[in-house]
């Protein structure tokens, strides 16, 4: 199958009159400045898709539902009880209709693979399900459904606090002990598609014990993921705990490298900073719903300018959009920088830096190739050139309009390994899945 757009942005920047040919859910060749072939589909503006590296699927289903006011000190760990209580009901059913509903918005706002930490393992009593991977059978439904990419990060949780503290009530359905978690794992590999890569991520280090830490991130090749530092307390605690923060014990104790990705990295010092950077880890950062929860800002400039590696993630799910995600880590560092214009090298476009940044990092965490090059999954997004928000616009200011100034319908269609899900803006099964998701949330809120 031939694709062919007026521009497109390639690994080497943007090329007018590009075919992409592909064969097989991959990019065989991009042809720059040809014609387009009798039968190829033709169209404006292409961009890469984007990979969302962090996602809690069944949480957009409590979107909206904890912004009320309740103590005066409402945080994080606020939010978090009302999430349990959320959790508490939700069958393998409920999971896959809300999480089907957040797949094809990412879909629907350039992301075209997802990173899903998943944790909620057992059923709503605590115990095992007969097969240990059924709610990860739900995620792979719903990503079937959708047509987005995975990459499934299997969670290991077993302890409320740091030093192993004792599990509470409200996380009964995490729990694994190191065993039983080697075969969810392996049941879970078992029900992947062909093109889904398998991870393991260890929740936290409040969560896990450096022991478990070092055996469940030896049951996969893939890649590695981790909350980190996300609120100030878990910094306290981690220091009381060790006598070292969240990320400087991870780099001290650990092969922190190219296999890791550090969840929120929110607070770190100037020399973690630094020596995250260097690592060669991602910090998957997921500014939308670090504002929600009040966590903080992270050093995006000086992490940066030390050559560190980000990507971004939606998270809780409050709100997903692509351009939102990359827009709100600019806008953090401005508001708390009064600066403009940070986050590029002087003279370039912000948009597009961030967007390249987040297109590598995204890959090299969810363990795959990215960008419109042979090789890659045929994940492309295109611009809706009749939106106004691209009005007159030249291919150089194209990103930053999108991720600036776009607002919805700024994306046309969304081709998922070759295969066309998103077309004038709407998931191609928006309609059923948005009846599924109402009809499911009309009974677990009802
Ligand atoms: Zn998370």
């Amino acid at each position: 199958m031939d694709l062919w757009f007026e521009n497109a942005l390639l690994p080497t920047g943007w090329a007018g009159r590009v075919t992409v040919r592909i064969a097989e859910g991959r990019i065989s060749q991009v042809l720059p400045g040809t014609d387009p072939a009798p039968g190829a589909e033709r169209h404006r503006v292409a961009i890469p898709g984007l990979g969302n590296v962090h996602s809690h699927g069944f949480q957009r289903g409590m979107a909206g539902l904890s912004e009320r006011r309740g103590r005066r000190d409402d945080d994080f760990w606020s939010w978090r009880e009302i999430m349990y209580r959320f959790l508490d009901r939700l069958t393998p059913e409920d999971i896959a209709a809300i999480t089907a509903l957040a797949y094809a918005e990412m879909l629907e706002t350039g992301y075209t693979r997802v990173g899903e930490f998943h944790y909620l393992h057992n059923d709503v009593n605590g115990a095992r399900y007969a097969d240990p991977a059924e709610t990860a059978g739900a995620i792979v439904h719903a990503a079937g459904e959708t047509g987005i990419g995975l990459t499934l990060l299997p969670v290991f949780y077993a302890h409320s606090d740091f030093g192993g503290q004792p599990p509470k009530p409200g996380q009964r359905r995490f729990l694994s002990d190191v065993d039983g978690f080697a075969k969810l794992v392996e049941a879970s590999r078992a029900k992947l598609p062909a093109d889904a890569v398998l991870g393991v991520a260890p929740h936290s280090l409040r969560a896990v014990t450096p022991e478990a830490l070092a055996v469940v991130s030896a049951l996969t090749a893939g890649p590695l993921h981790i909350h980190a530092a996300e609120q100030t307390r878990e910094v306290e605690a981690c220091l009381a705990w060790s006598g070292a923060r969240p990320v400087e014990w991870l780099l001290d104790n650990l092969d922190i490298g190219r296999r890791w990705t550090l969840i929120h990295a929110t607070h770190l010092t100037e020399a973690e900073t630094d020596r995250l950077a260097a690592s060669g880890a991602v910090a998957g950062l997921c500014p939308v719903t670090e504002a929600n929860l009040g966590d903080g800002i992270f050093p995006a400039e000086r992490y940066l300018a030390a050559g560190g590696t980000i990507a971004t993630g939606t998270d809780s799910n409050i709100q997903i959009d692509a351009a939102y995600e990359l827009r709100a880590i600019e806008y953090s560092q401005r508001l708390s920088l009064r600066r403009r214009a940070i986050l590029s090298p002087e003279g370039a476009s912000v948009g597009e830096t961030l967007f390249h940044a987040a297109l590598a990092g995204g890959g090299q965490a969810l363990g795959v190739e990215t960008g419109i090059a042979p090789g890659a999954s045929a994940d492309i997004v295109s611009l809706n050139m009749d939106h106004p928000g691209f009005a007159g616009a030249s291919a150089g200011t194209l990103l930053d309009r999108w991720i600036f100034a776009g607002r919805a319908g700024a994306i046309d269609c969304v081709w998922r390994a070759g295969a066309l899900q998103v077309v004038r803006g709407k998931h191609r099964a928006s309609e059923g899945i948005a009846n599924h998701y109402h009809k499911t949330l009309g009974r677990l809120l009802g």
